[in-house]
């Protein structure tokens, strides 16, 4: 059979390896198995969203109410919108996909960060779309700019925080690349991780409210990591609504499920798990940074709820990856995306201790 072309230049996505492979490949006990390598959150969901997706399971024949009107209106009062600025899909990513496909042709380029989300490539790769990259894993404005103006892609990919790598963007620098391109050119600004960002430091904030008089600048956010509904599939895309009328042609209908729609409502009334599991998160990711210091290896300083781990030439990423693997602490090998470096998502106390442990353990 004679596939699309385009097919021929897509690797096809590595997820992080489930705990499930583990048990069945090593032997080991599920509750001995660490997973530290989807950046999901360490405290579960919100109890209160379990007992909704429990309490109203009986709905699962149901299509969900596909205006998706609660959700949108929690969504525009924590965002000062308006629900015609919204659109959701399943999880971030779909919405990823919608606006690859609204906008782009084989003849056209994108424009990402040396080392970024893989998604952008793979969607824009589906659409024939050429795919260039800045020389910086960082998001440095003045790459990002040089290279708009030499190739003026379709669509400039913005992911701040950074994944894989943790690093941020001020809310500076954003705008003075937001400024520098004109509007032919979609700005995706990914926040899949504001919310630690916000913590962080709030010179790193955008909120989709500050986009929403550009008619080429769209904010995307999702449920799957603050909000530890990875599970569930929910994300959003926040613009001028324009824009979003746009994409929603390219929405198939009850595009979440019934359930993660009832998740989701819930999850935006619990603000206060939110908030908890932040602060769980910035006391552990300290021990990280503690470690690497003591260890000798270089960190980036992360805006995440991950931490990427720099080694040294005298350590290999997939060396010591494969060795935690065995003994059960799942992470991420940062080797395909050409760094000897792994990213570890911070996890309960109890899991950074195992963490720090078999650390010692295979690298001694
Ligand atoms: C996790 C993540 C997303 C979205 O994930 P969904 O689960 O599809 O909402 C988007 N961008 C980045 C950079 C991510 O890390």
């Amino acid at each position: 059979m004679k596939f699309n072309d385009s097919l021929k230049e897509i690797q096809i996505y590595e997820a992080g390896k489930p705990i499930e492979l583990v048990v069945r490949k090593f032997g080991i006990a599920p509750q001995n198995v660490v997973k530290l390598a989807s950046n999901e959150n360490p405290k579960g969901c919100s109890p209160k969203v379990a007992k909704a997706i429990c309490d109203n399971a009986h709905k699962a024949f149901l299509y969900p109410d596909d205006s998706f009107y609660e959700l949108k209106n929690a969504l525009s009062q924590r965002f000062s919108v308006n629900d015609e600025n919204i659109i959701i899909g399943a999880g971030s990513d779909q919405v990823l996909e919608f606006i690859s496909r609204a906008l782009l042709t084989p003849n056209d380029s994108v424009l990402m960060s040396q080392v970024t989300f893989a998604m952008y490539e793979i969607y824009a790769k589906q659409m024939g779309a050429t795919i260039i990259r800045t020389s910086s894993y960082q998001h440095k404005v003045d790459e990002f700019i040089s290279a708009y103006k030499k190739h003026k892609p379709k669509i400039i990919y913005l992911c701040t925080p950074n994944n894989p790598t943790g690093d941020g963007t001020t809310k500076e620098d954003v705008f003075k690349i937001i400024d520098a391109v004109d509007s032919d050119t979609l700005v995706v600004i990914d926040g899949a991780y504001m919310e630690y960002a916000i913590a962080k430091d709030r010179a790193y904030e955008i909120t989709p409210n500050d986009i929403l008089d550009r008619d080429n600048v769209i904010y995307l956010g999702t449920f799957s990591k603050a909000y530890g509904l990875g599970g569930m599939r929910v994300g959003y895309g926040i613009a001028n609504r324009e824009l979003i009328h746009e994409l929603y042609k390219m929405r198939p209908p009850f595009n979440i499920t019934t359930l993660s729609l009832i998740g989701a409502i819930e999850a935006c009334k619990d603000e206060q798990f939110v908030a908890d599991s932040i602060a769980l998160h910035t006391q552990e990711i300290k021990r990280y940074e503690k470690f690497a210091d003591e260890n000798g290896f270089d960190y980036i300083d992360s805006y995440t709820n991950f931490i990427t781990y720099i080694f040294p030439d005298s350590m290999n990423s997939t060396t010591v990856s494969d060795a935690l693997f065995k003994e059960g602490v799942i992470i991420r090998n940062l080797a395909s995306y050409k760094m000897n470096a792994i990213r570890i998502t911070i996890g309960t106390s109890e899991q950074n201790s195992r963490f720090f442990e078999m650390f010692r353990k295979v690298s001694s």
